[in-house]
């Protein structure tokens, strides 16, 4: 008698099976069995149909009904549901969808690759949205396909920022339609961490999707034209694609009480064989082992389906035939990002209390020299002790998918994360460098694990911030003038070895440039010189990614709905024949910028450059670069993969950007009336000004007081300026000091011993002050509230309000409050 296998399921999981079967087994009986009326169809490429993207939609269609019987000899049931299995006796149930009539069908083995059906909870008023719909299959595909085509949807909402919500997103967007992407979790993309999907989620504004993080559905009204969400938001759609996770198709196997995982999945031994030996299971119904760590999980991914369909076949077939657990590789396109995973991610590994380092990464895809370069952000997850490669993640241009894919398979065979330093990968300056981003993995973690440098990680930076931590950035000026983190003193590299004195030998020394290769330079220097030292992994552009601190371009800002705000740029002219053309592609950031600013200064004001850049940072880059150095951005174009954009130089002789450069202020806000505290503020302006500075004191509240006259002046005041006049000292002989004050003995001490070691008096200081044109300004708005007149005022005082000291401090590179 022939072996009869059937197999439930007839694309992905289910397809491979049998094809593999047939030709390992020419004898053997083979039935599959489909529910619709498609077998082998590409679900992968569902959105791209509906997007314009794939426009035959026959190509989907990878085997058809026919093909497979004539090819396969496979007796191929479409429109037939699996209904039942009876164990025992070895016989499913099956009904035939278009008769509506059941039949018993026996089997040998059978093989359950039943997939996964998208989450639908029962949110109000869900079953009543007209245009909701979901995307599993082609059916479900040319239902959105003729909505589309019928209605002509203008806003488009999709809910759920996992892979099959963000191809939709773009494909509904490139149809032209106005795309809402909701997500419930405060980041899209579930596989890969945070920080990584924050470039994710600039790059979807930057789109004009509109993002909404942290927020989910509470209702649906209007028949689905109204979208409520938790937080009381209200979105319009003509078009809904509800796409929030998936679950395994279990019920048939769960009915015939097979072994079930604490996911729903069907539980399987490393043979794919389920609690009864004579079934299998395989693809998104099943639970599987992580290869990484060998927790359950469920991954819901087209090659581990079609893999197991080819080990389950061999096992029929007599072979011994292992799965050894699923790793998630994974890639999606989003927009002109490619998005790529592998292994274990940082969020699974915190929850599994697992210890682990990260090395963050931004190589450029390929030789800088060689055009079309761009820059990529990778992330790798390790244990610094058992050198076990956790997880990779990448996002980026190009060359993502290359490198997420060796390190899968570094994973996958087991090496040890500083053989990565070894690989010998193939380069030419158009597909790599001769250190691969792979390689360099391998060097970092090595020097981590040697103890060659100690890092810190991104998440850390505020705490450092809010502790007053030395940190110290190395980029170059221009660099850090387009955004540095908050509290960083900058000290370029060339310039570290000639600076060293102003190092802290007694702090901890917190360092970094733009991607983190200056600062290990700079680590090196500093630590051979005694400092300790720590370097930022991942350097500023992580943190930028998180933190975006120098991010002033419009489209990349958003408002608390997480909703961008887009400003039109003032003049949108390409046509504007340029002064001198700049080729900046290949160069990384900030190469672009430098170049341009370098170029400036062969130009005239009015002179127009054009820069071509491929650094995708670039867009915003310049925008901020332009309107921080007073020239006017004329146009920003797009060339495939090039940035091209055309900026007018300003017409001040000096640009603000160089005017920072050359910032020479020097601001003390004086607030306070004591007589010590007035005495390091005149010390401190007397300092400055010895160093050149411009150096301005402006006067507010109780500092107002060391401005007054000794004598009482005949003016008019109100009740209540008599009575604040009477309580507040006047002038500088009757101040008081901040500590050990005892009723007017400790000034009259302190003076003493000031005249005593030969220091000047405070109104000797004021009167130098005055001789070495330090501008002194009394707040006209205070000086209002406490009613102090000008002729209360000593003379060679400017009364002035806050906008002059704004003013002041715009020139200024250090600002006092005392
Ligand atoms: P499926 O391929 O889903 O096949 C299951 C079949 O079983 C279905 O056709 C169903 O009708 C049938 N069935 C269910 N119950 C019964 C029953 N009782 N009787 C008879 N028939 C039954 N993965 C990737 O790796 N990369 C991608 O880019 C990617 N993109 C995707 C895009 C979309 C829109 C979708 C929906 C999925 C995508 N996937 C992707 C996931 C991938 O398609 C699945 O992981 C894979 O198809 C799973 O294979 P499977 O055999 O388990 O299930």
């Amino acid at each position: 008698m022939k072996n009869k296998t059937i197999i439930i399921g007839g694309v992905a999981g289910g397809a491979s099976t049998a094809t593999r079967l047939r030709r390992l087994d020419e004898q053997r009986e083979i039935i599959m069995l489909e529910r619709g009326e498609y077998i082998s169809f590409a679900n992968c490429g569902l959105p791209y149909y509906i997007g314009g993207v794939i426009q035959s939609r026959d190509a989907l269609i990878v085997e058809t009904v026919e093909d497979m019987q004539a090819r396969f000899n496979i007796d191929v049931r479409i429109f037939s549901e699996a209904i039942s299995i009876d164990k025992d006796n070895k016989v499913l149930t099956v009904k035939n969808l278009q008769t509506k009539e059941s039949y018993q069908e026996s089997y040998d083995h059978l093989v359950i690759s039943t997939g996964a059906f998208p989450v639908k909870p029962p949110i109000p008023g869900i079953h009543n949205a007209t245009n909701l719909f979901t995307l599993r299959n082609i059916p479900d595909m040319d239902r959105i396909k003729d909505y589309i085509n019928e209605s002509k949807p203008k806003q488009a909402a999709v809910i759920g920022g996992g892979f099959i919500g963000i191809e939709m997103a773009e494909n509904l967007h490139h149809l032209g339609m106005e795309v809402t992407l909701v997500e419930m979790a405060d980041q899209v993309m579930a596989p890969i961490d945070v920080e990584m999907a924050e470039i994710v989620h600039q790059h979807i504004r930057n789109k004009n999707v509109h993002l909404i993080l942290s927020d989910g559905v509470k209702e649906f009204t209007n028949q689905g034209k109204t979208i409520i969400l938790n937080s009381g938001k209200e979105i319009q759609a003509d078009i809904i694609i509800f796409s929030i996770g998936v679950r395994p198709e279990n019920k048939i196997a769960k009915e015939a009480e097979l072994d079930l995982g604490k996911f729903g999945g069907v539980l399987v031994n490393d043979h794919l064989q389920t609690s009864d030996p004579s079934i299998y299971a395989i693809g998104d119904v099943i639970e599987v082992k992580d290869f990484v760590s060998d927790d359950p999980i469920m991954i819901p991914l087209a090659g581990p389906a079609n893999k197991q369909g080819r080990i389950v076949a061999d096992n029929l077939c007599g072979m011994d035939s292992i799965y050894k657990g699923s790793m998630g590789t994974s890639v999606a396109k989003v927009f002109d990002y490619t998005v790529g995973s592998t292994g274990n991610n940082e969020k699974s590994l915190i929850r599994r209390h697992i210890k682990y380092k990260t090395i963050h990464i931004h190589p450029g895809s390929h030789a800088g020299y060689y055009p079309g370069s761009s820059s990529i952000a990778m992330k790798l997850l390790f244990d610094p002790e058992t050198e076990k490669i956790y997880g990779a993640q990448a996002v980026g241009m190009d060359g993502v998918d290359k490198r997420i894919d060796v390190i899968a398979t570094a994973i996958r065979g087991r090496l040890k994360v500083t053989e990565l330093k070894n690989l010998e990968l193939s380069y030419a300056p158009p597909f790599s460098s001769a250190k691969d981003p792979v390689n360099m993995f391998g060097f970092i973690a090595e020097n981590m694990i040697n103890k060659l440098v100690k890092v810190i990680e991104w998440g850390d930076v505020n705490d450092l911030i809010d502790a007053k931590s030395y940190i110290l950035d190395v980029r170059d000026e221009i660099e850090f003038q387009l955004g540095s983190i908050p509290t960083a003193i900058n000290i370029p590299l060339p310039r570290l070895r000639k600076n060293l004195v102003d190092l802290p030998k007694d702090r901890k020394i917190y360092i970094y440039c733009q991607t983190g290769i200056r600062a290990y330079n700079a680590y090196r220097i500093l630590i051979q010189n005694g400092f300790d030292v720590y370097n930022l992994d991942g350097a500023f552009k992580t943190y930028q990614c998180v933190f975006n601190p120098g991010d002033t371009a419009s489209c990349q800002e958003t408002d608390d709905s997480g909703q961008m705000i887009i400003e039109d740029t003032p003049i949108k002219d390409s046509s504007i024949e340029p002064t001198l053309k700049v080729n900046a592609i290949g160069l990384q950031c900030p190469g672009p910028i430098v170049k341009a600013f370098k170029s400036f200064q062969t130009l005239k004001d009015g002179d127009i450059l054009e820069i071509s850049a491929s650094d995708p940072g670039f867009e915003k880059d310049v925008k901020t670069w332009a309107s921080q150095g007073g020239h006017q951005l004329l146009s920003v174009d797009k060339d495939q993969q090039n940035i091209i954009a055309k900026i007018q130089k300003g017409s001040s002789p000096k640009t603000s950007m160089q005017a920072k450069q050359d910032q020479k202020g020097s601001t003390i806000v004086v607030f306070s009336q004591d007589l010590d505290k007035a005495l390091a503020a005149f010390i401190i302006a007397q300092g400055a000004k010895a160093m050149g500075k411009d150096v301005s004191l402006f006067f507010t509240f109780w500092g107002l007081n060391i401005l007054r006259k000794p004598k009482k002046q005949g003016v008019k005041k109100s009740f209540l300026e008599r009575m604040f006049a009477k309580m507040m000292p006047r002038g500088t002989k009757k101040l008081p000091i901040s500590k050990m004050n005892m009723a007017g003995m400790g000034p009259k001490m302190m003076k003493h011993i000031m005249k005593k070691k030969n220091v000047d008096s405070l109104e000797m200081m004021i009167a130098k002050a005055k001789e070495l044109d330090i501008k002194l300004t009394a707040c006209a708005m205070s000086m209002d509230i406490l009613g102090i007149k000008k002729e209360e005022l000593i003379d060679g005082i400017e009364i002035a309000g806050v906008a002059t000291y704004l003013g002041d401090t715009d020139s200024s590179n250090h600002n006092l409050f005392i």
